[in-house]
Order: C-alpha cells, then sequence, then structure tokens
C-alpha cells in the first residue's frame, strides 16, 4: 500500500466526527463522466445554455432533450467502491455526513443516511408554480420513448423542473447550511473526486481546516488545496477506496 493511503487511513482511524467531501470523480467508475475531462460538458456551450435557468424557462423541451442522456446514464448507475467505504465509515460511527456536489443520487443508493446535496439532484422535481414534488423516472422514460416531451403538473399544467442547481441559481438554502455546519463541527474532511474549483462548495474545505479538522484530498488530478492538505493523494477513487474498506471491514 502506498504511504500516503497508509496515513490517509491511520487519519480515518484517528477520527470520529468525518464529513465527507464528494464531487463528480467519485461517479466516473460508476460510468457518469465528469464535465471536467476533454470532450466534456465544459467545452460544449450550447449544452450550457441549455441546461441553465434562463435555458430551462425559455425552452423546457430543449432542456429536457439536451438532458435525456445525462438522465439514463444516472439512472442506470450502480454506487463506486468509494460510495460504499462512506457508508462503511457512518456505518462504525466515524463519519457524521456526507455533503455532495453530485446530482446523480448514488450517495443515497448505496446506503448513506445523511447527505447534503448542494447542487440538488436529478431524481426528484416540483411543479414550478404550486411546487408539488415527484419522481423524474417515469417522465425521462416517456420522453425517452417519444411519448412526451415536457413533464407538465396535472394541476397547474405549467413544466416540471428537476431538483438539480442550474446555471444561474442559488444553491439550496437547507443543504448549503447543513454542509457549512457540518465542515466546521468535522474533525476530518474526506475530499473524493472533486476539482475543488467550482464555488461555493470549494469553500468547505477551508473553513474546515480553519476550525482545526484534518484534510484528505484522493483526486486523480491536483487541486488548489494540495498544499494545505494533511495527506493529497492523486490516484483512482477505485484503488483507494479497495484499500479503505479492507482497513475498516
Ligand atoms: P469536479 O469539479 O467535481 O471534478 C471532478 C474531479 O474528479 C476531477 O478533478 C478529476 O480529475 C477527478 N476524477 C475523475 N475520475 C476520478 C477517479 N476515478 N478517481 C479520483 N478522481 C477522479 O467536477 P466537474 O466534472 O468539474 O463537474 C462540476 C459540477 O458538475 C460538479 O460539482 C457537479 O455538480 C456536476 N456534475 C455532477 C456529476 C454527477 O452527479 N455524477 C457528473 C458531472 C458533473
Amino acid at each position: 500500500m502506498m504511504a500516503d493511503t497508509e496515513r490517509a487511513i491511520s487519519l480515518i482511524r484517528k477520527s470520529n466526527r468525518i464529513v465527507a467531501l464528494s464531487g463528480a470523480g467519485i461517479s466516473t467508475e460508476a460510468g457518469i463522466p465528469d464535465f471536467r475531462g476533454p470532450g466534456g460538458m465544459w467545452e460544449n456551450n450550447d449544452l450550457l445554455q441549455q441546461l441553465s435557468a434562463s435555458g430551462f424557462s425559455r425552452n423546457p423541451e430543449g432542456f429536457y432533450r439536451a438532458s435525456l442522456e445525462l438522465f439514463s446514464t444516472i439512472s442506470r448507475a450502480e454506487p463506486t467502491l468509494a460510495h460504499r467505504l462512506l457508508v462503511r465509515l457512518e456505518q462504525i460511527g466515524k463519519l457524521d455526513a456526507v455533503v455532495t456536489q453530485n446530482i446523480d443520487g448514488l450517495h443515497h443508493a448505496a446506503g448513506s443516511t445523511k447527505v447534503y446535496e448542494v447542487h440538488g439532484t436529478f431524481r426528484t422535481g416540483h411543479c414550478t408554480k404550486c411546487g408539488t414534488g415527484c419522481e423524474m423516472a417515469s417522465y425521462y422514460s416517456e420522453i425517452e420513448s417519444g411519448r412526451l416531451r415536457v413533464p407538465l403538473c396535472s394541476e397547474c399544467a405549467v413544466p416540471i423542473k428537476p431538483d438539480v442547481v442550474l446555471f444561474e441559481e442559488l444553491l439550496p438554502v437547507d443543504a448549503w447550511q447543513g454542509a457549512v455546519e457540518a465542515a466546521e463541527n468535522c474533525d476530518l474532511m474526506l475530499v473524493f473526486g472533486s476539482s475543488l474549483v467550482v464555488y461555493p462548495a470549494a469553500e468547505l474545505p477551508m473553513i474546515a481546516l480553519s476550525k482545526g479538522a484534518s484534510l484528505v484530498i484522493v483526486n486523480l488530478e491536483s487541486t488548489p488545496y494540495d498544499s494545505a492538505a494533511t495527506v493529497a493523494i492523486r490516484a483512482k477513487l477505485g484503488e483507494f477506496a479497495k484499500s479503505a474498506l479492507a482497513a475498516f471491514l
């Protein structure tokens, strides 16, 4: 085992109020691409426009067409070893909460019970007029089969919007406050698969460090926090999670 992985495991052993912050990199091994890689969404301006709040209001049909592929990928995905590691750490009383930038619902699917989804989720949606909530899966399968173009509220007949935070939108207040409190109270923050450049989520490691917590980062690329981290590991999460799961079985 790499020395850095051993150091990270020993920090986990000593900690009892762990908070994990996950980004798109925790789900790439589940087959959901991140956005920053070559050919990723950040290079496609039309797609970014369609998936913005103004794009949704102007053209909900275009939004649903543009998000269909991402939704199908997400709904087929299964949690990874790293998702399972976080469930295990919660089960043995070490982990207080998961804060995720992801919209794929895989932490819930793995069995984590305290998850702050600071960028929302694709799994549920709500009526843009009366706010009534719903599951998105059956709507997307009707769109996929060509029977539906835009899901409408049965009461108000206005478009239903998935509960994802779109470009130009604010973060959900409750999830964000929960995430900040979790960061303030943790003794170790584990950052899994985040470039730590998307704000305000990238403020959370700074909050944890300022309260005296240790910081472990596992990411394929370097991040702006690597030099401040207690341990920064440049590796695939699947490899790290395999070693860590073996240590906490
Ligand atoms: P990001 O800023 O969270 O960056 C992802 C990081 O993960 C990259 O630095 C990459 O090097 C790293 N990574 C990729 N695969 C890895 C692996 N197997 N092991 C370790 N590290 C790995 O995410 P982004 O792609 O820039 O996306 C920005 C935002 O878009 C996210 O914060 C999220 O809200 C959303 N998004 C969500 C999903 C999802 O729900 N699964 C997918 C793509 C994007």
